[in-house]
């Protein structure tokens, strides 16, 4: 999950990363509110999960409240990179005298992190790496080691930041390295990291990624969670530990097995082109196709008003074909005349004869069966295409 600016300062702040005062608004008059209670100058940023905001015209100083208003109502509804801008944060300005950069993230091809840091901040990295490669410092973590104070100081060095702000930065680092640790980040990444002209170090624009798989470890994280963002039926889904996907289409797809659910979106793709119909979403029922799970799978599915058709395709394996068909026809029993959309159906693999024989005997008027993977594509997209 990425995070909004505000959210990424607020954890800084919890870490005793150096920040300054925020605040978020969703309106110009809270905006100004906010600045009048800030006083002084202040920045007017837009929190979109997108960098570059400052060159969009997305991050405006204001000089006092009134001025935080109209800066405000200028940049929300704004469209930067087609996101649109449904906050801003109220940031206390910094009168900066340079800007650096800092980053820790997950360097997955070398199964360690990467800490990059460089005394040529604000602008993006990839030009930095481009046209000042000398000035950035890239050294490599290990995760079982971590970093020491002399470590820190070495790759601020590196980094070349002047002698003067060597011991403040390389203290920022070990600090937001031990942010990463705790909060299970895949990335954080501070730019600019500035010096103000009183000599403070402040992280000043603050972009963090936190790994979805250690959620479990991290109950405060569901608060941080964008749920204007979300879909609701992957909220629905998400909630009955469902592996679902929407996708923009009209085949809504049910299988077994990452492996086999994506090559099923390939042979519905395929077959669908015909048509002029696409696979409607990625559903995952795992291992055990329980009838409940069937029902969950199926009731998330048939909810989306895209759907015109369902392809079920199941490879029975430690769930046998017959635990799968009765999944489906006691889903079907559940779900009532909820379920309206034509649903295709192949069974391969363990027992699936007798898997076969249950749905045929059930002759639920939605079902029809097809024996293979292709032409139950082909039948799924044709209904779809009706
Ligand atoms: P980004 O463009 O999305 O990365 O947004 P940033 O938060 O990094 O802001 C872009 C630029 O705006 C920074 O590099 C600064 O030059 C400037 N900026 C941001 N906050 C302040 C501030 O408090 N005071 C001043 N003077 N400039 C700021
Ligand atoms: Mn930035």
């Amino acid at each position: 999950m990425d995070l909004f600016e505000y959210q990424a300062r607020d954890l800084f702040e919890s870490h005793n990363i150096p920040v300054l005062a925020g605040a978020v608004a969703t309106t110009a008059d809270e905006a100004a509110q906010a600045a009048e209670v800030m006083g002084g100058r202040v920045v007017v940023k837009a929190q979109v999960k997108i960098g570059g905001r400052g060159k969009a015209g997305g991050v405006k100083v204001a000089e006092n409240a009134a001025d935080a208003k109209e800066k405000a109502s200028a940049i929300l509804g704004m469209d930067i990179k087609g996101h649109i801008v449904h906050k801003v944060m109220i940031a206390q300005a910094a009168p900066i005298a340079e800007e650096y950069y800092m980053a820790i993230l997950l360097d997955r091809a070398n199964r360690n992190f990467l800490v990059m840091a460089s005394v040529a901040g604000g602008m993006e990295i990839e030009e930095v790496a481009h046209t000042q490669p000398e000035k950035l410092a890239r050294v490599g973590i290990d995760p079982n080691v971590g970093i020491s104070s002399e470590l820190a100081l070495e790759i601020v060095r590196q980094g070349q930041f002047p002698s003067s702000v060597e011991n403040d930065v390389a203290d920022v680092l070990l600090k937001l390295w031990a942010a990463f640790v705790a909060e299970d980040a895949t990335l954080m990444e501070i730019n600019p990291l500035v010096k103000t002209d009183d000599g403070r170090i402040i992280a000043l624009d603050g972009k963090v990624t936190l790994d979805d798989s250690a959620d479990f470890r991290h109950p405060d994280h569901e608060a941080l969670v964008d749920s204007s963002a979300a879909n609701p039926l992957e909220a629905a889904a998400k909630a009955k530990g469902l592996n679902y996907v929407k996708l923009s289409g009209e085949v809504g797809i049910i299988g077994n097995g990452a492996g086999l659910v994506m090559s099923t979106l390939d042979v519905v793709a395929y077959a669908g082109e015909k048509y002029g119909v696409k696979p409607a979403n990625f559903l995952d029922i795992g291992g055990g196709a329980s009838a409940e799970v069937m029902a969950n799978g199926l009731s998330i599915i048939l909810g989306d008003p895209e759907v015109k058709s369902v392809f079920v395709n199941v490879f029975g394996g430690i769930t046998a074909c017959d635990a799968v068909a009765h999944g489906i026809v006691q889903a079907l029993a559940m779900l009532g005349d909820k379920a309206t959309k034509p649903i295709v159906v192949r069974l391969d693999g363990n027992s699936v004869l007798e898997g076969r024989r249950i749905l045929n005997e059930a002759a639920h008027p939605l079902v029809q069966q097809l024996d293979t993977m292709d032409s139950a594509a082909a039948k799924a997209a044709e209904l779809a295409a009706k």
